[in-house]
């Protein structure tokens, strides 16, 4: 016999194997990963506004959630997620803010104060506030996740004083308790527990570094909606591409 040709048989079946399951890997990636963002992305520049995206960390860099803003006609529509597990935020209210600098490193107090070009009093609730940078509580649930959405039109990402996206940047904050929405300057909300630097992103590529997993999804509807819809229909077309490479083995 000719163990050798064998041999060579064999690995040829693997190589060629291994080669059709990246192709079928690296499928799958644009079928659920980068198609729909793509698509979300595409929707929401073509309502005429741009898409910017935080990191969500906690005060040690572990990544803990994310964060988009999406510019439309009303608006900013904020959506965080809390990823399950994460205790940096306990379950309950907490406090969240825009704050005026991109930067959050030693510490998030580099982050400086409420984004407040316009140099009003803290507090949603306050007569003489209530500060740009401010907003409504996110509730985070037994199991650490959380899902927000909340809608401004204090904050543009386009140009302007009230830009998050101006030249030092700025930061979402999450603080470890609940704001009353008067009390100058902070609402007395506590220390500061999780952030993200606001990064431009006009493709809607996640800020998630690579071979962490994306979040899930959910609560948003300007962007999140018709990417689904647009990921169904990539799904129905990419489900003939795999059966046809499947039937091709
Ligand atoms: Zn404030």
């Amino acid at each position: 016999m000719f163990p050798s040709v064998n041999r060579a048989s064999t690995e040829y079946v693997r190589t060629r194997e291994e080669k059709i399951l990246r192709k079928r890997r690296a499928g799958l990636l644009v079928l659920f990963g980068v198609l729909p963002l793509t698509i979300g992305a595409g929707i929401a520049l073509a309502q005429g506004g741009g898409m910017a995206t935080a990191q969500l960390e906690d005060a040690d860099g572990n990544p803990v959630g994310e964060a988009t803003f999406t510019e439309g006609p009303n608006g900013i529509t904020i959506n965080a997620n809390l990823q399950p597990g994460q205790d940096a935020a306990g379950p309950g209210a907490h406090g969240v803010h825009i704050h005026e600098t991109g930067e959050t490193s030693p510490d998030f107090e580099a982050a400086g104060e409420h984004f407040n070009p316009s140099g009003a009093q803290h507090g949603l609730e306050n007569p003489e506030g209530p500060h740009a940078g401010d907003l409504e509580d996110i509730v985070v649930n037994e199991d650490g996740s959380a899902s927000y959405q909340t809608l401004t039109n204090r904050v543009t990402l386009s140009g302007g004083e009230n830009s998050i996206l101006d030249s030092d940047g700025s930061t979402l904050i999450i603080h470890a308790g609940s704001d009353d929405q008067e009390t100058d300057p902070s609402g007395e909300s506590g220390g500061r527990v999780i952030a993200g630097v606001i990064r431009a992103s006009q493709t809607g590529e996640s800020t998630t570094p690579a071979g962490k997993k994306d979040l899930p999804k959910s609560g948003g509807t300007n962007v999140l909606l018709p990417a689904a819809l647009g990921a169904i229909s990539v799904v129905i077309l990419g489900g003939g591409v795999l059966i046809r490479q499947l039937r091709r083995t």
